[in-house]
């Protein structure tokens, strides 16, 4: 399940250290390192898997908890109220840089629309 030379397997194997913000048996959520709002969170599933495409029938379930982990990640962070913003980019023109899909927790600012 762990891929070698993903960064993300590497955080979920505690090989590369992360500020944790919440963790359970199928997700791990943790503070982007280059944080583009007071809250910038990303939760991952502790499966590898590659790309949004890559989802499979199976892992319904596995995005059902992301989400439910992305609302935890809110509360936690104080900005559910507020309001907040799930972001998965997907692929080249998504703008996705690490190949292990990430839901972003973004919040704790006014977020502008359209995005970039
Ligand atoms: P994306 O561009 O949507 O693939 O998002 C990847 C995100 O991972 C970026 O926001 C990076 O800042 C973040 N990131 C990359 N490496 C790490 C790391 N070691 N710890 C935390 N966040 C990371």
């Amino acid at each position: 399940m762990s891929h070698n030379n993903c960064i993300f397997c590497k955080i979920i194997a505690k090989e590369i250290p992360a500020r944790v913000v919440y963790e359970d048996a199928h997700v791990l959520a943790f503070d982007d390192l280059n944080p583009q709002a007071p809250c910038h969170v990303l939760v991952i599933p502790k499966k590898h898997i590659t790309t949004a495409n890559d989802v499979v029938t199976e892992d319904r379930e596995r995005l059902g908890q992301m989400f439910i982990a992305g609302q935890k990640v809110a509360a936690l962070k104080g900005v559910d109220e507020n309001g907040f913003r799930f972001v998965m980019n997907t692929g080249q023109d998504g703008g996705q840089s690490v190949y292990h899909i990430h839901l972003h927790v973004l919040g704790g600012r006014p977020l502008t629309w359209p995005p970039g």
